[in-house]
Formats: structure tokens, sequence, C-alpha cells
């Protein structure tokens, strides 16, 4: 076994390997950039070394570096993760060359794979169902054209170096061919640098599934189940769980066997994925292999048992598997869910930034599931614009998939995070699908379910409840506090409130003391109690307990009131006596300004700061101001490019809502 082993990457994938190293009791070395000098995985290492300024091709990609820096630490093999270099196989081999052990398949069979033509032909020679296509490089538009033709549109067009969504494009007709051909050329050029282009059936609405294998050095391969990847946005996978909710046995069985062939005729010895679209009849057909350790291993981590990070070390270290396939079996239902610093109400734009506060729920069990985070980054550290913005990788299991996915919903409440923009309100969206719960699944998911966007969902009854006792409880703190004598009001003549939720109405009677509030709904002829509440002010996530039913929920300061999240959906909440609600009622409604060329404070508050000037450009997403208000800092973006034609505050001003803080020309 190895005494030292050098990590060639960061974030998530760094940490989760080092984790892994200090079980088995194998000294780290982490490599770095520029950007990532403070990062967890730096901390956590044993050692680092520095590698260069944050672009990839000057870091993470510099082979000959990472070689060197083996042989200064005496670091006797290499992780290569995923990503950067973990599927070149001139780096495998290189590896080698220098004495170098690489934790990953041999360099022949990541040549062999990682490259979508070559790959289909050994799949074929294997005996492995592919999709119908041409599986050969195609030599210009005309050529292109010819082919589509014959496999009859729609088709897919490819890069066979092609990797990480990038390099693909579909084709309905022959004018989709004309001009995608070129597109993807020049894309897989400039992406890859390599502009060898193959075209095949496009399945309309299928599902992702794939298969893990994982092989030694002394010829045994098995596989480790599927994993489905249907919940895809732009060819990318967000949403991941094992096993599939398509497959029974026999086509698990099926596809294992063919994957393990494939796996077998290249000589696999390490963990590696083979990826099938399969349709909704459950036949299947090989896309491609990932000749390295997947960005969601761990939803197979969890219904194995098994490590596949240690299993991959083993392997490479000459050690036989010590299991058989006869050994391996399905335990519970996992899923995994990647936390994206994207804003999912702005069409996904990047919102990257600093997590002034990160808490994610706790790993370990919370009764019916078990919660795993694959993170690479800690409260105060920043998502850069460098890499993948990834966050963390949220995992939940149970014993069954509604076990997992009710954990998931939940797992994701509890998740706090401040200071940048994610997509846990659309992960919580899926959750609560009923197609997603029924386990029809597509690649199209997402598209057929959210066709404008995300712009949130409806809240159900059952959240309105969370969301009236939650604006209670903070409105009678208010109470107590502006009063200021330190009672808290129990049952007074003051007790009698009315509640504007969203489009609604209700009158509510407050009474109840300390952490306890009972809330009764006198038009409704029912009561909610709202226990063990952890929050105070200027806190972003606000806990308690509803009824015997623990929440979650996102609080933030609005102009009149506060808006809150609860899973997807959001809604804004005031509180006022009965006869603040009668003025409030009669108040006129506001017109809404034509705002498109100016950006206003959402909300009364302080400016923090301002950061752009006159004649600044400004991008949609881009940070323009801090407002500050009920202690939360709140970023304000702009909503669409433009370019600053005049600013109307400074720093230090107070602002009323809709005050105009900056005009575009
Ligand atoms: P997975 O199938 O493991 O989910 P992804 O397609 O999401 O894999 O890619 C995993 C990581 O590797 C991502 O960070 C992705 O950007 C990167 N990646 C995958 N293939 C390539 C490639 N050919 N070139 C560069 N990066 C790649
Ligand atoms: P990458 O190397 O970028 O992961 P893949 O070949 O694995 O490329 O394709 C990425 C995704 O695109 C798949 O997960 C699937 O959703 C979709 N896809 C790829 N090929 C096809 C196809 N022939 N028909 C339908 N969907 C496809
Ligand atoms: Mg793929």
């Amino acid at each position: 076994m190895f005494s030292k082993i050098l990590i060639a990457n960061r974030g998530e994938i760094a940490v989760r390997i080092i984790k892994t190293c200090r079980r088995l009791r194998i000294k780290t070395v982490v490599v770095y950039s520029e950007a990532d000098a403070d990062s967890l995985a730096v901390e956590m290492a044993d050692e680092s070394v520095f590698l260069g300024p944050p672009p990839a091709n000057q870091s993470y990609l510099l082979a000959d570096k990472i070689i060197q820096a083996c042989r200064d630490t005496g670091a006797e093999a290499i992780h290569p993760g995923f990503g950067f270099l973990s599927e070149k196989a001139e780096f495998a081999q290189q590896c080698v060359d220098a004495g170098i052990v690489f934790i990953g398949p041999n360099a022949h069979a990541i040549a062999a794979m990682g490259d979508k033509i070559e790959s289909k032909k050994f799949a074929q020679k294997a005996g492995v169902s592919c999709v119908p296509g041409h599986i050969g490089e195609i030599d210009d538009t005309a050529h292109a054209i010819r082919i589509s033709e014959e496999i009859g549109y729609p088709v897919m067009i490819k890069a066979s170096a092609g990797g990480g969504g990038k390099g693909i494009r579909v084709a309905w007709t022959r004018a989709d061919v004309e001009e995608g051909f070129p597109a993807v050329k020049a894309e897989a050029k400039g992406a890859f640098g390599d502009d060898r282009i193959f075209i095949e059936k496009f399945i309309t609405s299928p599902r992702h599934i794939e298969i893990q294998v994982l092989g030694d050095r002394h010829g045994h391969v098995v596989h480790l189940f599927e994993r489905e990847c249907s919940i895809q946005r732009r060819n990318q996978k967000v949403i991941e769980e094992a096993p599939s909710p398509l497959l029974d046995p026999e086509t698990r069985a099926a596809m294992g066997a063919q994957a393990v062939a494939l796996a077998k005729a290249v000589d696999y010895d390490s963990a590696g994925t083979v990826e099938f679209v399969a349709g909704q009849d459950k036949s299947f057909y090989f896309l491609e292999m990932n000749t390295r350790l997947q960005v969601e291993h761990p939803v197979t981590e969890l219904i194995t048992g098994l490590d596949l990070v240690e299993q991959m070390i083993r392997s490479a270290a000459g050690l036989p598997m010590d299991f058989t396939q006869e050994d391996l079996k399905i335990n519970g239902w996992a899923i995994e869910s990647r936390l994206y610093a994207e804003d999912p109400y702005r069409s996904f734009l990047p919102s990257i930034g600093r997590l002034v506060r990160y808490q994610p729920p706790a790993e370990g069990a919370h009764g019916l599931y078990q919660v795993r985070n694959d993170s690479g980054v800690r409260e105060g550290d920043e998502i850069s614009m460098f890499y993948d913005p990834m966050i963390a990788k949220l995992c939940t299991h149970g014993a069954t998939r509604v076990d997992a996915v009710n954990g998931m919903a939940r797992a994701l409440e509890d998740l706090e995070i401040e200071g940048l923009g994610h997509n846990a309100p659309f992960l919580s969206a899926v959750m609560d699908q009923p197609r997603f719960r029924s386990g029809v699944l597509s690649t199209n998911y997402i598209k057929d379910e959210f066709p404008d966007g995300f712009g949130g969902l409806k809240a159900a009854a059952d959240q309105l409840d969370l969301m009236t006792a939650a604006a209670c409880w903070m409105h009678r703190l208010q109470i107590t506090r502006a009063r200021g004598d330190g009672r808290l009001f129990a049952a007074s003549e003051r007790d009698a409130f009315v509640v504007f939720i969203g489009e609604h109405k209700r009158a509510v009677k407050l009474s109840g003391e300390g952490r306890a509030l009972n809330v009764e709904l006198p038009g409704e002829g029912r009561s909610l109690g709202l226990q063990d509440v952890d929050w105070r002010p200027g806190r972003k996530l606000f806990k308690g307990v509803l009824d015997g039913r623990a929440f979650s929920l996102e609080v933030a300061a609005a102009p009149e009131g506060f808006l809150a999240r609860h899973r997807a959906a959001r809604a804004r909440v005031l509180v006022l006596t009965p006869q603040s609600a009668d003025l409030h009622e009669r108040l006129p409604k506001k017109v809404a300004v034509d705002t498109s060329k100016l950006i206003v404070s959402p909300m009364p508050g302080l400016v923090v700061s301002l950061n752009v000037e006159v004649g600044r450009e400004v991008k949609a997403g881009e940070a323009v101001a801090v407002i500050e208000a009920m202690k939360m800092q709140n970023l304000i973006k702009a909503e669409c490019d433009g370019v600053v034609k005049a600013v109307g505050v400074k720093a230090g001003d107070s602002v009323a809502a809709d005050e105009v803080l900056i005009e575009f020309a």
C-alpha cells in the first residue's frame, strides 16, 4: 500500500480523496493554484505544492509540474480526481514512465474509451448495444448531411473528444446540420483541441442510466449497479440517484453484463462508468465510457457500502478485489443534488461570491434518512469564477426512494446559505413534484416541467401555515422588543392580528409564551402550534416545529413585512393590527413604474456599498450594491445589461423601498 498520495485536483473531490486517505493512514499532498491557496483541501492535506495562477492551463493541467511535485514530496501515486488530467491517457503514461502510480485505469484503457468514436468501435465488438449512427469521422458539412439523412432526423452531432456536456448539438432538420456541424466542430476545436465529429440518432425523451464498473489489475471486473442521471440542464447532470426507478432486475443484469463486457474488452482496471441512454420501454444504448471517478459516485457508495476511492487506490496498488459480483447487493436508495452558486430565478445565471454563511445539514442519521454532504468549501470561502461554481453535493440515503426523496427535501430546507444565490429552491421544487416522485423521468424533465424557466412553486396550504406561524412569531418578538420591558406578551388586548400572506388574508389570535406560540385561526376553526423556535433577528433561517413537523424557512426583509421561502414556495408576509389592516387595504395599490432602466432598492435600508460608477458597463446578474435591512445584507443585482448613466445614492445613505439606486443610459 502507498504511504503518500498526491491529489492532482481541487475543491470537493480533493477533500473527498483526502478523507479516504486519512482513514487508510496514507499521507496526502495536494497541489493548488493561486485561487485555492486558502482552500479546505490545502488545509486538510498533510502537504501542499503551489502550481501557478488560477487558469487551469497554468495550474491544474501542468502535468510536468505535478509530476515534479510528486518527486519533491516523495508521493508514490497520483489520484487525478475528475476533470483536469483525469482522462488524459498521455498523463497516465507520463506518470508510469516517471515511476509514479496513476490511480486510475491503464493509459491504454483511457485512450480507447476517452474517445467517443473509438469507444463505440470497442463497444460494438464487445456486443454492447450502441445508438444507431455513423461510427467514424465526418469530413465536411455535405458528408454530415448525407449521414444525418441516412440515420433519419433527429440526430445528435457530437465531438468525439467531448465531455461535460460540451460539443453536443441536436439537429432536427437539414438546416440544423448545416448550421450545427461547423459550430460543433469549432467548439470542439476550441474546447478540446480536437475537432473530430460523429453523428448518431437522437433518442427523444430518453433516460440517462449509467453503470458503475470496477476492475483490478488481476482481470476481475464487477459492476456496482446503476445510477440514473436524467435530471439534466443543458446535458449536464443536476440530480442523480441510485438505483434507477426504471430498471427491473433483468434489465439491470443485462446492462451490467454489457458494461462489464466492455470494461473487460479494454482490460479495465479501476473505477469507471459506462453511460447509456434508455427508452421508457427499457431499451438501452451505449453512449460513452468515463474512465474516471464520477461526480455522482457518492450515491453508488451509499447503496453498496463501498468506498470507491479506496477501491481505486487498492487496485492501483495491485491488490486483488476482495469481493465478487455475487457479494454485491443494493441497499436502499440514494439521491444526490448538485448545489451550485447560480440564481435559479434569473435563468440560472452564475451567482458567485463569498459564502457569508454556510451551514449544511449535519451529516449522519436523521430518522428515516441519512445525510452525506461532499463539499470543498467552508463558511467564509469564496466560490470563484475560475472553476465549477459547485458549492456541494448533498446526498441522502433511505430504505426506500420515498424516504430518500423526503430526506432530500428536508435536507435542502435545512441548508443555510447567505452571500450568494444558489439553486436549492429549484432542487426543492423537483423533490416536491409529483412527476419526480412517481419516477417517470427523462432528460427533458426540466424543459418539460419548467418550460418558462423557474419562478418558484405556489405555496401549498401547509406552507402557508408555516409562514403564517413564523411571521406571527417574528412579529411578537418585534413587539416585545419595542415595548422594551422584556416581557413576552401573553394573553392581552393586543393579541388579535391580521396576516396578509401572498394573496390571502387571515385573522389570527396569538397566545403562548417563551419558545411556544399558539396561533388561533378563528375563521378556519383551528389553530397552529409552533414550538422549539430557533431564530434570531438578522438570521436568514427560521427553524421550528409546527404541530409536530420540523421545518426551516428562509426569511428576508421586504418593504412591508418580509419575504418567506419554504422549499420552492415564496410569499410576502405582513402581520398587522386589525386597525392597520383596514388602512392597508384602503391604501391605493401601487402602480408599477417602468423600471427597465432603473435599479431600485427592493426594501428600505442602509446602503452599505455601491459597486459601480457612471459610465461603467454592467452585465445582467452583476451585483451593483449592498443594502442592509433588518441586519441582513442584501446583494442588489442588475436584471439586464446596461451602461450606468446616473448613481442616485452613496454608501451610508438610507434608502426607502423603490428608491432609485442606479439609472442606465
Ligand atoms: P459526471 O459524468 O461525472 O457527472 P461531468 O460530465 O459532470 O461528469 O464532468 C465531471 C467533471 O469533469 C466536470 O467538472 C466537467 O466539467 C469535467 N469534464 C468532463 N469531461 C471533460 C473534458 N473532456 N474536458 C474538460 N473537462 C471535462
Ligand atoms: P458528455 O461527454 O458531455 O457527458 P454524453 O455523450 O455522455 O456527453 O452526452 C451527454 C448527455 O446528452 C447525456 O447524458 C444525454 O442526456 C444526452 N445525449 C447524448 N447522446 C444522446 C442521444 N444520442 N440521444 C439522446 N440524448 C443524448
Ligand atoms: Mg457523459
